[in-house]
């Protein structure tokens, strides 16, 4: 049999986990619009059609259509598998239906695993390494229905122990860059690392080929794919491809095909295509190649190191250079990483005395499904050590800047973190985090230091579960008849006559709210919040309601308002759902405002102008200044009255009295 020519081809598939910590949900990211936010936008043009990719003939035409899922070798992260199963499980079905077929065809599937969350465990303690492995098993284990045999590791960021952890938890093969290996193979065939008995297989893949899938155009033209293979040559002119050089490896970030490189899904369905009938090279996945070669050549690690820092792990932890643009300056990096490992060890140690068998790595929480775990504070200390891990999403290290949202992410799971600690002693912790944070400094000075940036945008977040509350008295008050348009991982909740009962999926807790709903204009503009049988309460604004409830309220307002205000051409436009929203909203406004013009307040034209302000707070937005300006104008013409102060107050005006 003549040794063909093979091709692997991973693709590393991973997201920031860009839910917030208390509900789960993912906010609005203007920046991805159309789409709602990155994780829609990137599954609608890169994970979706990647599970069902046309391969066209010379004519344009759909000659056959491709699962790449079945001929990549992937990898997806547990806190996108989560994201998926929510908000796209059929795209969740293709990636499992690619991994099945492999296994029919060949014997070998096409997923392997990748640690719980995005972290660089070279910088994890031993304890947390085995934890984040042993979690992303079990969640490998429960999505795709069968053992992993190989790893992904986070920015392929290894060191010796590293290793040493993957092959205590029965991993057999894991993939590097070529520089991160002591002696790379000369013919890309898997290397063998040895430690007291223990050995991993190494897959080094092609740092040119990758380099040029992932930032050439390499993938618009599959025979040009299949040429550059077959003309790749050693360093001393041997041909790369051919019998004596049995594989090509090809790793990048799954995005690459589809979001970072437009119709990249159609560009590797030709690709495989055409490998997979076996022309220039066979087409196998990474379970496959560990298989078929199994490795012979031993090589060392070069450690610490990653495929994306230059440094070794540097740049998760100091300005060691890496960066977008040249001229911004990481020095917030190592400050923002010593106030989470300072925490981090205060939380440890508070998970060691409050958990009796500390000593043994906790297992992953379960997706919850028991409204009464069998025991809450361990169901508390598991959520409590998810988001202490989450702390260290590498995401938040990576990029430029300090204010940009990945690390906002990490320090939202802190937040998140430090609510699940008895509160004397969080209160405590957070002002140290805050002390340290505040040597972390924006390249923005207006974007202030991780204390401001904590003050300004984390600790808001922290009012989620109050503002789930409030929403739902709101809704309740205003539609009975139908049910609530919110489903969420983390809680459940009954109400009843203004009251509600809320159940954390997480942890058990059970809290009860009740609250007085305070009508402005049609419905709900704000809730008088209280915590029964607790001291608390708070006034929460619509605008804070969850989205989807906000969306239900709006649609009850919306009939009303619209009818009165929006009318003609602007009517005929919005009946055909040829309006903006925002257009619709600002029409509205223009309609009430000439209400009032006609017949001041005597018509009931302040609650229509309330109606209207209610749908900007119901869509997540406030008027702009020159509409306040429009509704200054109106209102400074009118005589002095209680219900232009409502106004006023409303939009902080201040009229001419
Ligand atoms: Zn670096």
């Amino acid at each position: 049999m003549t040794a063909q020519h093979r091709l692997m081809v991973h693709a590393h598939c991973y997201q920031p986990p860009r839910e917030e910590p208390w509900l789960e949900l993912v906010p609005r990211e203007p920046s991805a619009a159309p789409d709602h936010d990155w994780n829609v936008r990137i599954t609608r043009e890169c994970y979706a059609p990647l599970g069902a990719a046309p391969v066209l003939d010379d004519h344009g035409r759909v000659r056959r259509v491709v699962n790449c899922w079945e001929w990549l070798s992937f990898n997806v992260g547990p806190t996108l598998v989560h994201w998926l199963e929510r908000e796209a499980p059929s795209v969740l079905e293709r990636m499992v239906a690619g991994d099945r077929a492999a296994i029919s065809r060949t014997g070998h599937g096409t997923a392997i695993a990748a640690p719980y969350h995005h972290v660089i465990l070279p910088l994890a303690s031993r304890r947390d390494k085995q934890t984040e492995v042993r979690w992303g098993i079990r969640e490998f284990r429960r999505v795709f229905g069968r053992e992993p045999r190989g790893m992904w590791l986070p920015e392929t960021a290894v060191d010796e122990e590293t290793l040493e952890v993957l092959t205590e938890a029965g991993i057999a093969f894991t993939i590097l860059a070529p520089h991160q290996v002591t002696s790379p193979s000369p013919d890309g065939a898997p290397l063998r690392w040895q430690r007291d008995g223990r050995e991993l297989a190494l897959i080094a893949y092609d740092g040119g080929l990758s380099h040029q899938v992932a930032f050439g155009d390499l993938l618009k033209d599959a025979h040009r794919f299949a040429n550059e293979i077959s003309e790749r040559r050693t360093a001393n002119g041997e041909p790369v491809a051919g019998p004596g050089s049995p594989v090509s490896v090809v790793a990048v970030d799954g995005e690459t095909f589809g979001h970072h490189h437009r119709f990249g899904d159609l560009g590797v369905a030709g690709v495989i295509d055409r490998f997979a009938a076996g022309s220039g090279a066979r087409m196998v996945n990474s379970e496959q190649l560990i298989a078929e070669l199994p490795p012979t050549r031993d090589t060392e690690l070069m450690s610490p190191t990653s495929w994306s820092c230059a440094h070794g792990v540097e740049r998760w932890r100091s300005e060691c250079g890496c960066r977008m643009d040249p001229t911004s300056r990481q020095g917030w990096r190592a400050p923002l990483r010593l106030g989470l490992e300072t925490l981090s060890a205060e939380l440890s140690a508070i998970i060691a005395r409050d958990w009796p068998v500390g000593a043994a790595p906790l297992e992953s929480p379960e997706q919850p499904t028991d409204t009464s775990p069998a025991d809450p504070l361990l169901a508390r200390l598991r959520e409590l050590e998810r988001h202490r891990l989450a702390m260290f999403t590498s995401c938040a290290w990576f990029f430029d800047d300090l204010a940009r949202i990945e690390p906002k992410i990490v320090l939202r799971h802190a937040a998140r973190a430090l609510d699940l600690v008895p509160s004397d002693e969080s209160a405590l912790l957070e002002t140290a985090l805050v002390a340290l944070l505040a040597e972390a400094r924006a390249n923005d000075p207006d974007d202030g230091n991780g204390a401001s940036i904590w003050a300004r945008e984390i600790v808001p977040g922290r009012m989620a579960v109050q503002q789930l509350a409030a929403g739902l008295l709101a809704v309740h008050e205003f539609e009975r008849e139908q049910p609530v348009e919110l489903e969420l991982d983390t809680h459940e909740w009954s109400i009843t006559d203004r009251e509600v009962e809320l159940i954390d999926l997480r942890t058990g807790e059970r809290t009860r709210w009740t609250g007085e709903v305070i009508t402005m204009g049609v419905v709900a503009s704000r809730v008088h919040l209280r915590r029964v049988g607790m001291g608390m309460s708070a006034v929460i604004e619509a605008i804070d309601f969850p989205e989807a409830l906000r969306a239900q309220l709006a649609t009850i307002a919306a009939a009303f308002v619209f009818d009165a205000t929006i009318n003609g051409s602007a009517r005929r436009a919005l009946d055909a759902g040829e309006l903006e929203p925002a257009d619709a909203r600002r029409t509205a406004l223009n309609g009430a405002l000439e209400h009032i013009g006609t017949a001041g307040f005597d018509s009931g034209a302040d609650l229509l102008l309330h109606g209207a302000l209610d749908l900007y707070a119901l869509a997540g937005v406030h008027p702009t200044l020159e509409e306040r300006a429009m509704v200054w104008q109106r209102l400074a013409g009118l005589p002095a009255s209680a219900a232009r102060s409502r106004l006023a107050d409303r939009l902080e005006l201040v009229l001419p009295t």
